[in-house]
């Protein structure tokens, strides 16, 4: 059978309804399509693809078991080495990772080794939820602090190994930039929720609203009888420019801006958290960052977003997609 050269391609909602709403622009990969993206795998021998990985993930493997149908099975091979397939579905940057190694790619367009990945964990999440297998308690405690993705992947891994874990946020939502930073058209937060869930059902204990160094310290923690603490605190501060009027009302960061948006909902009709809408927007700088800060200004009502940005078009950071 010939294979397709490319990717079966990701059905999204109409640009011109999505730049008016918060739902997610991505809707995923049907049962069959699906399937049918996973038989333009070769199942190659040396797997390049698991060596672009950051976590190894079983890919040919997974994608076999789709293959087959058995979605469930190919879940099961995901989060052998992942703990956040959901989420890892949607904001890897695969195109630079396991997708670049993929030996299709040579030819044609790699395998959607993404959203295979989301397919799999969203289905699973539809019709199973139950928790991945893990090793029987070993009696070591571990102390996480953060519960952004560093932290969540630790606390899951150490758990499947046998470790009893607790996570300690300061916030009062576990996800760290999941939930802060990245808007819910991205990665919706039901998604992060069902992800620290899934955790909870391996045995992580998660205490949201407790600053580590203020509340409890790193001592304490230890005397209360963890017997290794992780620090996953993120690097959640801004930076900025030193520039005049810096300081002005209506001047934000892209983190207090993303933070008022998504942690704080202030899109919604009657937030707690204001926020400045409409108008003409600038935002400074051309990573992905500035491209959720300008999607988000959009979507919260702007008349017209300017990216600025010191270098050219073509050197624009940000995904091009
Ligand atoms: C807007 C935005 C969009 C992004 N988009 C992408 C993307 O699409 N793809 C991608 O791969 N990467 C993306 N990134 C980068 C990615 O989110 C970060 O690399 C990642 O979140 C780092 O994870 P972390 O767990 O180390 O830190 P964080 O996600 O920052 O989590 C740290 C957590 O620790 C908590 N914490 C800090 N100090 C303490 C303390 N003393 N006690 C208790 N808790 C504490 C914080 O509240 C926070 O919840 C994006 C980043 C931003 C800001
Ligand atoms: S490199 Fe591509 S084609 Fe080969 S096994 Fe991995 S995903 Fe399949």
């Amino acid at each position: 059978m010939a294979i397709q050269p490319k990717k079966h391609e990701m059905p999204t909602q109409d640009p011109l309804v999505r730049a008016k709403n918060f739902e997610e622009v991505a809707l995923g990969y049907s049962d069959d399509v699906a399937v049918s993206e996973a038989l333009r795998c070769l199942n190659c021998k040396n797997k390049p693809c698991v060596a672009g990985c950051p976590v190894n993930i079983h890919i040919p493997e997974f994608i076999a078991k789709i293959k087959e149908g058995d979605f469930e099975g190919a879940y099961q091979i995901i989060s052998e080495t992942s703990s956040l397939p959901a989420v890892c579905g949607r904001v890897c940057p695969q195109e630079t990772q396991c997708e670049s190694k993929c030996t299709l790619g040579i030819k044609f367009e790699p395998v959607a080794i993404g959203r295979l990945e989301r397919f799999v964990a969203d289905w699973h999440n539809a019709h199973s939820g139950a928790a991945p297998s893990a090793m029987e308690p070993n009696g070591k405690k571990v102390a996480v602090v953060g519960s952004g993705p560093s932290g969540l992947t630790c606390a899951g891994d150490l758990a499947k190994k046998g470790y009893k874990v607790t996570v300690y946020e300061a916030l009062h939502t576990a996800g760290g930039v999941l939930v802060y930073g990245i808007p819910e058209f991205r990665l919706p937060k039901s998604i992060v929720k069902k992800e620290v869930e899934t955790l909870q059902k391996l045995g992580v204990d998660v205490e949201t609203n407790v600053v580590i160094g203020k509340t409890l310290t790193i001592d304490e923690l230890f005397d209360m009888g963890y017997d290794a603490v992780f620090v996953g605190s993120g690097a959640g501060l801004p930076n900025f420019m030193n520039i005049p009027g810096e300081s002005f009302k209506g001047v934000y960061s892209a983190n207090e801006f993303l933070t008022r948006s998504n942690l704080m909902k202030a899109y919604k009709a009657t937030p707690d958290t204001p926020i400045m809408k409409g108008g003409n927007v600038a935002v400074v700088g051309g990573g992905n960052v500035a491209m959720d800060a300008a999607r988000t200004a959009l979507r919260l009502g702007a008349e017209k977003v300017y990216i600025v940005y010191r270098r050219s078009m073509d050197e624009l950071p940000a995904r091009k997609e």
